[in-house]
């Protein structure tokens, strides 16, 4: 009770007064300060060095605040009433706030009561600020915000959402009738996460459905509290994330094009560092997915651009080209090895910072396609070339022996001069060989086209073999001697003797053709892993420009000359073909050197085996001298009276016009040799041989004619006991020759 007094005693009044918190000023009506206790801190207007005592508060006060402070002031000084009310005081350091409380205190003066309430209306001010910016970035960031009521299941909202209500409304709604507009299947856990998973503090992503559109939209709790009456209360915000959404979905679908590209994307600064390098490109230059890619240049260790130089150059050629920049790129990455089509083009970033991107497609297999396709059409066009050419070759050697043979086959039947007749029969005969020889190589040909061109190994004796050409061939030489080189002791190796002979005959004839006078050899001699066999000639060489190029299809050095330039590069595949090689040394007027290397790949086979072999020297047991009686299966009249005509005249013929006649005609009189053709009716040739071997096994010859017959075939006919081969068109040295070899 004692202390109430101490309020209420004047004597302690003064020292009340200096304990209260507010400055005292006192005014005359006039707004001039007579007295003043400053308690507040200093400004340059009320301090502690009393620089208003005397002065007119109106003069010596900012003008902003006489422009508020002054009609106060007038109207107690006029009224009495008392004024209670905030003002600013701008000074130059800061602003200043007062509340001030005017009274009369007589008719003369006034009492101010100056209470500094800068800082609270500084904490008013930024509290005010800071709900502004919070409104402000609601509306941008679309966010809303609510508190919820959970025993309500109401929210006091505010939205900036901008979806369901207008933009900064504050509406109250409850929790039911907002869920109608959460699309159907996100209701649930909506509701669900007020329910039980809200203190998660964990933000949940919902949708909302709007005019057949669907939102989204990102809901958080921030606050849980409860209410003086024990109601829990949540504070929150809801975002609306659709620009997000989408713009992530399209940067997604971006980053996903881009990366899934089979380009290389990559984006560089201007020095080279890289800011972007899609899947393709980090999986080329061996970045792997988690490194930092700004750590890598794109020179260097990319091998994009060679070197730092060489980057600086391709800026520079960049800037020069408007910023773009189309061009192939060769350098390899670390393993590929590729050309690239480049394009390269400068971006400003929102921050001004330049920065290049990089597309690069791999055109190294474009590239090879295109090759291929040029290699293609010049072949295309080269094969073109080559079939006129072939066409013109072969319409000038067909023409050239067919015109000897009609014509002289015309002459010969009006004259009776036997010698004369000899001349033209000659002419007509080598005729007739240069259409064979023609027939067989374009034969040789279209089966080295079609891939077709078979190969029968079986072993080979070469001294027999040399021997049997040089015996062939001795009588065509014309007026070169021809000699035989070869080593005495024999040799056997494993290939094909027909191929081996064709190339042998071919070199040969060749040199035959092109060697007027001197002297031609043949041989072979054995080198390591190789036999080498040679026809070497002293006639009139080949020009030096034209040797490289010899082995060439229908290449001839005399365009006149009698050939179709096929012989030497069917030569030459038939070699390689056998696991060798071809070559020429020739010089012009001197003569040529051909020789051509084949694998050794000795025969381990019993030399009597290879005696077996048909044309071989041994001749059968069944024989008979001349006269003797051959059997000729031929159901061809005219080819039968080609037979009689060659071979009529030293033997005695029986003519069998199938193969069951033959049969027949072998019963009834045992012939010393039949020559059977394999097609022919009723019973064909392979099968009236079988039924003759079944008879009698080992006699007599049998000697297969056959037009032309595969590797296989005459397999067939071996082993069906057929002793050798002779093919039609019928060659008639060929034909005595065999016929003296067996009888
Ligand atoms: P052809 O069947 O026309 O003779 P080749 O391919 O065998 O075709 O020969 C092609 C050309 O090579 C001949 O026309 C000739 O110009 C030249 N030639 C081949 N062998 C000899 C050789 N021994 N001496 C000179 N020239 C040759």
């Amino acid at each position: 009770m004692e202390t109430k007094g101490i309020l209420h005693d004047d004597s302690q009044a003064a020292r009340i007064l200096k304990m209260t918190c507010d400055t005292l000023l006192l005014l005359k009506n006039d707004g001039t300060c007579i007295d003043m206790i400053v308690k507040t801190e200093n400004n340059p207007y009320i301090n502690n060095q009393y620089t208003l005592l005397g002065k007119n508060i109106f003069d010596h006060f900012p003008e902003e605040t006489v422009r508020d402070l002054k009609p106060a002031i007038e109207h107690v000084a006029r009224t009495g009433e008392v004024s209670n009310a905030n003002y600013d005081l701008p000074a130059p350091d800061q602003l200043y706030f007062f509340k001030c409380i005017i009274q009369k205190y007589n008719d003369e003066l006034l009492l101010c009561q100056y209470r500094d309430i800068t800082k609270r209306s500084q904490m008013k001010r930024n509290l005010q600020m800071a709900n502004e910016r919070l409104t402000e970035t609601g509306r941008a960031a679309k966010i809303g915000y609510w508190t919820y009521n959970t025993a309500t299941r109401t929210f006091d909202y505010r939205g900036y959402t901008g979806i369901l209500m207008k933009e900064n409304e504050r509406v109250t709604f409850t929790m039911d009738g907002y869920l109608k507009n959460v699309y159907p299947k996100d209701r649930e856990r909506l509701e669900h996460f007020f329910g039980n998973s809200a203190s998660s503090q964990m933000p949940i992503e919902y949708r909302i459905m709007k005019d057949d559109k669907l939102y989204y939209l990102k809901l958080k709790i921030v606050n849980i509290y409860r209410t003086d009456d024990d109601i829990v209360m949540f504070d929150g915000y809801t975002q609306n994330i659709n620009d997000i959404v989408s713009k992530l979905d399209e940067l997604k679908m971006v980053t996903q094009a881009v990366n899934n590209s089979n380009d290389s994307f990559f984006a560089t600064k201007i020095d080279g560092t890289l800011v972007f390098a899609n899947q393709f490109c980090r999986r080329q230059n061996e970045i792997p997915d988690d490194v930092d890619i700004t750590k890598y240049k794109a020179y260097g260790e990319m091998g994009n651009f060679k070197d730092k130089e060489m980057w600086d150059n391709f800026i520079g050629a960049l800037r020069a080209n408007d910023g773009t920049l189309k061009y192939i790129c060769n350098y390899p990455s670390p393993k590929t090895n590729m050309v690239s089509s480049c394009i390269s083009y400068i971006i400003r970033n929102e921050y001004g910072e330049e920065i290049i991107w990089h597309i690069r497609r791999d055109i190294s297999e474009q590239l090879r396609y295109e090759d291929q396709l040029k290699k293609a059409k010049e072949k295309a066009e080269e094969s073109d070339r080559l079939k006129s050419a072939f066409l013109s070759n072969m319409s000038h050697e067909i023409r050239t022996p067919l015109n000897a043979i009609v014509g002289f086959s015309g002459i010969m039947a009006d004259i009776d001069n036997a010698e004369e007749r000899k001349k033209y029969f000659n002419i007509i005969e080598s005729s007739n060989k240069r259409l064979l020889l023609l027939i067989n190589e374009v034969l040789d040909l279209s089966k080295i086209e079609s891939g077709t061109l078979a190969f029968d190994y079986t072993p080979v004796r070469m001294n027999d073999l040399f021997h049997e050409i040089f015996m062939t061939h001795q009588l065509y030489a014309n007026q070169a001697s021809l000699v035989l080189e070869i080593p005495e002791e024999e040799t056997c190796i494993k290939t094909d003797k027909n191929r081996l002979t064709q190339v042998i005959s071919n070199l040969l004839n060749n040199a035959v053709k092109f060697t007027p006078k001197g002297t031609i050899t043949i041989g072979y001699r054995l080198i390591p892993d190789f036999v080498e066999l040679y026809v070497r000639d002293t006639g009139i060489g080949i020009p030096k420009d034209k040797v490289d190029k010899i082995f060439n299809r229908f290449m001839k050095v005399d365009d006149f000359a009698p050939g179709t330039g096929l012989g030497l590069s069917i030569c030459k595949t038939i070699v390689e073909r056998l696991g060798g090689d071809i070559s020429v040394v020739s010089e012009e007027g001197v003569g040529s050197l051909f020789s051509f290397r084949i694998p050794i790949e000795i025969d381990q086979t019993d030399s009597e085996e290879v005696q077996q072999q048909p044309l071989s020297n041994s001749r059968p047991q069944y024989i008979s001298g001349e006269n003797a009686t051959i059997l000729v299966a031929e159901d061809i009249d005219d080819n039968f009276e080609l037979i009689r005509a060659i071979i009529g005249s030293q033997y005695r013929l029986l003519h069998a016009k199938s193969g069951k006649e033959a049969i027949e005609l072998f019963d009834k009189y045992l012939p010393d040799l039949i020559l059977m053709d394999i097609k022919i009716p009723e019973v064909n040739g392979l099968e009236a041989i079988k039924a003759i071997r079944r008879k009698s096994p080992s006699s007599p010859p049998i000697i297969a004619v056959s037009a032309y017959a595969f590797e296989e075939d005459k397999r067939e006919l071996l082993d069906a006991g057929c002793n050798d081969f002779v093919a039609k068109p019928l060659d008639k040295e060929i034909l005595l020759a065999i016929l003296h070899r067996y009888l």
